[in-house]
């Protein structure tokens, strides 16, 4: 069994014991063994400051997941993009292959924090974490991501919309389980997207971020889309998809397509106020502002794409 490496500091006496297991066994044992008591912690940037100001007196022991050995690993697999939920911000922008296949999520991952904040932080935190918001969170919405969660019973593959249960709310037990990785597919002709609406200097989320997908029937721009995937956040309590606009993509081409699909969007997704943010009005006004941006570019990337290589070597 790891042996905790150092106590607690004074300024954070909420905890007694940190490990750092070089397992997914040796972590879910350790979690196990605290019964409740113990919290997975990545790049900190979220838990240690919840920590602090005292959201969780009940915690006694972290474990530190940044150790553990393909955890932190980009790698293809057969058709998949894969993404280990302890991959920092940093090491997915600086992924040739997510440049190229998931635009989007490097977008999302690069406007998060500053880089101090981008070096630690991971995306298995940001959505861990459970936030609407979250940046990271929304591409891989759009990229229609699933995640690996390890548990005592198994390792489980589950879309990426069932993990969240509502505000700050993982639906999966974040004391005896852990995100390990992330994979998606890339279709041929697609293209992804992200842009958002951030005070200058605010609070350390998004007044409304967008993430899209669209996938073409041939690789030119005005072909039509066969396939569209659009996540807005936050509009919910959890991350959700923006069906209805989506549909009114699907068979059409663009620009003509595109203000039935803001008018659709304007119709289903009804953000709310946030006193530190924005208001709801504003934040309604902004999702076509977003679309608008975003959704030419990701067809203009999906006209572009470059067939994505099937095999099993891993990528960073
Ligand atoms: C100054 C600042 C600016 C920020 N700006 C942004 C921003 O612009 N956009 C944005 O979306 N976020 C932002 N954040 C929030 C935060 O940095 C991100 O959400 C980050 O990705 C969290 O990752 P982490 O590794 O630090 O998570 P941690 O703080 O280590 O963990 C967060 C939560 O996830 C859980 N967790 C972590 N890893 C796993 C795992 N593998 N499996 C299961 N549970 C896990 C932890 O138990 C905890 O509950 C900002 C934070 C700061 C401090």
């Amino acid at each position: 069994m790891n042996k905790p490496i150092y106590p607690s500091s004074p300024a954070f006496s909420a905890w007694q014991a940190y490990y750092q297991p070089e397992t997914v066994a040796e972590a879910l044992r350790l979690l196990a063994a605290h019964d409740g008591a113990a919290r997975v912690v990545a790049g900190g940037t979220d838990l240690l400051l919840e920590i602090q100001r005292g959201r969780h007196p009940e915690i006694q022991a972290l474990v530190d997941v940044t150790g553990i050995a393909g955890m932190t690993n980009i790698a293809r697999r057969d058709h998949y993009l894969e993404v280990g939920a302890a991959a920092t911000h940093t090491q997915i922008v600086r992924s040739a292959w997510l440049q190229q296949h998931a635009a989007c999520l490097v977008e999302s991952c690069g406007v998060i924090g500053g880089p101090q904040v981008r070096n630690v932080a991971t995306l298995g935190g940001n959505v861990a974490h459970a936030l609407p918001a979250a940046d990271g969170t929304t591409a891989l919405v759009a990229l229609a991501a699933e995640a690996e969660i390890a548990a005592a019973a198994g390792m489980t593959w589950q879309p990426i919309l069932h993990l969240f249960a509502g505000p700050g709310q993982p639906a999966f037990d974040p004391t005896r389980s852990l995100l390990t990785r992330f994979r998606f597919t890339v279709a041929p002709h697609s293209g992804t997207a992200f842009s958002r609406i951030m005070r200058p200097q605010g609070v350390a989320l998004p007044i409304l971020a967008c993430a899209v997908w669209v996938q073409l029937s041939q690789p030119d721009p005005r072909s039509p889309i066969t396939a569209a995937r659009i996540c807005l956040g936050p509009v919910a309590p959890t991350p959700q998809r923006a069906a209805q606009a989506e549909a009114a993509l699907v068979g059409r081409r663009l620009p003509d397509a595109l203000e039935d699909c803001l008018a659709a969007a304007h119709s289903e997704l009804h953000p709310r106020p946030s006193k530190h943010r924005a208001t709801a009005p504003y934040r309604q006004e902004m999702i076509a502002v977003l679309l608008r941006h975003t959704l030419p570019l990701a067809v203009h990337r999906a006209a572009a794409a470059e067939p994505f290589p099937i095999s099993h070597s891993p990528i960073h």
